[in-house]
């Protein structure tokens, strides 16, 4: 069985994208096909400003949310990064394989700079080292695949250099990764604004579906989504992006073809703006259901991720210390 890591940042709520992204794949396909891994990348967000008592409650509510989307701890691995040693233990080994220039052609990383420095805030240095502690928590698992949206490639095409980098010159650790990518919504764009990804740390929350939101704020949220100035309903991500959007966010919610096909099936926005409310409406019913039952029972939730820590560090461990003696330091004895 190959194995899959993914995961995702206590950075805010879990929105529309990361669930079309990457969540509804590890649930869908990955747990059943694969030996997967799945985690709450809590270090990850201490990359940009953060407030330690909302970053907990994100983190708990993240690893909720991606068991009540549908993991089954039976049949996937779910815990929170910080309790797994090897990912940090790793990401200086990867601080040590790659080069400052790499790092600093990151785009997100040029992204995340100019808006921490929009909002005032000084610029984390963890933020630049981003990409390494990223590549160690793929490379950890010997992961063969890796689901993630399409703002994760430059990342993984990262991860993917260093462990071929790393194997070269200290013998061969490490598994070359892939990224997976969903065939729809691979990067669902923000409903105010289509040039932009949607993203669970931005500010503008009226173009942002989340993941908790009431059925009526959803509603509310797609019929206000910015359209086009055309009026034909045609799949053009280039020309009219968000119309394109839409149509592949009802894609993906309805599995009824693909967007190309749904275009010639509308004749008007705003027929399409009210079937694609609905659409995602129906895809978010059962996660909130179940969120609201797993809040209930919080211990439920601990005991997951005390077991998915436990089985993680059992299957990161001998190949971070093997990583730790392959670049020639002593081995306690
Ligand atoms: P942040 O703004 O803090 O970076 P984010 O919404 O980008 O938050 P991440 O935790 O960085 O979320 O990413 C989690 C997963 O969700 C990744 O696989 C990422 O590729 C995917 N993802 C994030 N945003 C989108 C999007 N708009 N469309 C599709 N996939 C997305
Ligand atoms: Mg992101």
């Amino acid at each position: 069985q190959p194995r899959i890591f993914s995961g995702i940042q206590p950075t805010g709520h879990l929105t529309l994208g990361n669930y079309l992204g990457a969540v509804r794949r590890w649930v869908q396909e990955d747990q059943h096909n694969a030996d997967a891994v799945f985690c709450v990348v809590d270090l990850h967000a201490l990359t940009v400003e953060h407030d330690p008592a909302r970053m907990r409650r994100l983190t708990r509510q993240a690893a909720t949310l991606m068991l009540a989307a549908g993991l089954d701890p039976d049949r996937c691995t779910v815990f929170v990064q910080s309790h797994v040693d090897e990912h940090a233990r790793l990401s200086y080994l990867m601080e040590c394989t790659a080069a400052d220039g790499e790092m600093r052609r990151m785009i997100q990383y040029k992204e995340k700079v100019a808006r921490e420095q929009a909002r005032g805030r000084s610029v984390r240095l963890s933020l630049l080292t981003y990409p390494a502690l990223m590549a160690a928590d793929i490379l950890a698992y010997g992961t063969d695949e890796v689901p993630v949206g399409d703002d994760q490639a430059q990342h993984v095409e990262l991860a993917r250099t260093l462990a071929q980098r790393f194997n070269q010159r200290y013998g061969p650790v490490f598994t070359v990764p892939r990224m997976t990518r969903p065939q729809v919504a691979a990067r669902v764009m923000n409903l105010q604004d289509p040039t932009s990804k949607m993203g669970k740390s931005h500010a503008e929350a009226a173009g942002i579906v989340y993941l908790l939101d009431e059925e009526d704020v959803v509603r509310k949220k797609v019929m206000r989504a910015v359209t086009d100035s055309g009026s034909e309903v045609a799949y053009d991500r280039e020309a009219q992006p968000g119309v394109a959007n839409l149509l592949e966010v009802l894609a993906a919610c309805t599995g009824g073809g693909t967007p190309e096909e749904l275009a010639g099936e509308y004749s008007s926005y705003g027929a399409l703006k009210k079937d694609t409310a609905e659409a995602v409406v129906e895809a978010l019913r059962p996660i909130r259901a179940r969120h609201a039952q797993l809040c209930a029972d919080p211990s439920y939730v601990d005991g997951v991720l005390r077991a998915g820590a436990e089985r993680a560090r059992g299957l990161a461990r001998p190949r971070v210390n093997a990583a730790y003696e392959a670049v020639g330091l002593l081995p306690p004895s």
